[in-house]
């Protein structure tokens, strides 16, 4: 019997295992892929206050050292489901193992949302890239293409410009998302192209991605943009479908929960992206892991 059981081993998860074991109580992190979630693929974080600029990476290998120190423990392991028996509650992996905890938290995050169109699964790895952090030396020396309008596609256009022949940043609309400070960063950069009002509406080269072909929304207009890399960054959307008999769903599939991170099955809480929230940064969901552990703990000790 595990005290709290933290389904996610990202920045909200570590941090929640951290306030955890500190409070006396045994966290052990179920975690799909790797700890530290999608910030490990950030270059440089300058936003995290106390912290004047750190990389991603070495961020993360920080707050896994600093749980797991404490005490905390980590098993990769990916969790399907949550069953309620009152004071227990059973958290069951792909593996078909079964974990039984006094609380839950569930902090799986959200995965990078897909365009939908033909041939974007089968090019993935062929041209297609979900991360620059990961991917982006591989076209050092070529034309690549950006797509978004938010933080991380302007973050990944100016990471990509310092080593690419041209960036195309593709975006749906003329305004960006993105913070100003970023957008003239990247505007500043002679060899990024802006390819606004536009949608990405092909793929095309076999094997692998030569050309992408994009849509003018107000004009119709088909343009082929010659590249060998197409960096999608249109978002993250979040997976918490396994765990929708349990807790409630916003719309867009976030977890709903008060100001506690508690959701509607008391033991159960919820931290960081996967939560329907406003703000998702890396601060944020560090607020989150440590209220919602400190809540977990104050619930176990009633129980
Ligand atoms: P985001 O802010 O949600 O932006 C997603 C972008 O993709 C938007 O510009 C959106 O267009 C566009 N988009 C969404 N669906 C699309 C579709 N189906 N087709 C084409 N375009 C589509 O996502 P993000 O940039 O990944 O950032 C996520 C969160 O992390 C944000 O809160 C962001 O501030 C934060 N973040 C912060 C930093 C930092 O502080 N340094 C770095 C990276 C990320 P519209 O604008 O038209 O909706």
């Amino acid at each position: 019997m595990v005290d709290v059981l933290i389904i996610g081993a990202g920045p909200a998860g570590l941090s929640a295992a951290i306030y955890a074991q500190r409070a006396g109580k045994q966290a052990v992190c179920l975690e799909a892929l790797t700890f530290g979630g999608q910030i490990v693929n950030t270059p440089e974080i300058e936003n995290y206050p106390g912290i004047q600029k750190i990389s991603g990476f070495d961020f993360a290998m920080g707050l896994y050292n600093q749980a797991t120190s404490l005490g905390a423990e980590v098993s990769y392991e990916k969790a399907v489901s949550i069953e309620d028996s009152g004071d227990v509650k059973t958290v069951k992996t792909e593996s078909g193992k079964e974990y039984q905890a006094k609380a839950v938290i569930i902090a799986t995050g959200a995965k990078n949302r897909h365009l939908g169109i033909d041939r974007e699964e089968a090019l993935t790895g062929s041209g297609v890239s979900y991360c620059a952090t990961c991917d982006g030396a591989f076209f050092k020396g070529k034309d690549v293409a950006v797509n978004g309008g938010g933080n991380t596609a302007l973050e990944d256009a100016l990471f990509l410009s310092n080593y690419c022949n041209k960036v195309y940043i593709i975006h749906r609309r003329d305004a960006f998302r993105g913070e100003p400070q970023n957008l003239k960063a990247v505007s500043d950069k002679e060899n990024v192209e802006f390819v606004l009002n536009s949608t990405v509406v092909e793929l095309k080269g076999e094997p692998k991605l030569e050309k992408v072909t994009v849509k003018d929304k107000n004009t119709g207009e088909l343009r082929d943009i010659e590249v060998s890399g197409l960096f999608i960054a249109i978002g993250q959307e979040p997976d918490n479908q396994g765990f929708a008999d349990i807790v409630d769903l916003d719309k867009a599939g976030y977890v709903a929960a008060d100001e506690s991170c508690m959701t509607k099955t008391p033991g159960v809480f919820v931290a960081g992206d996967c939560r329907t929230k406003q703000i998702r940064q890396l601060t944020t969901a560090a607020s989150d892991g440590a209220v919602a552990a400190l809540a977990a703990c104050t619930y176990i000790d009633t129980i």
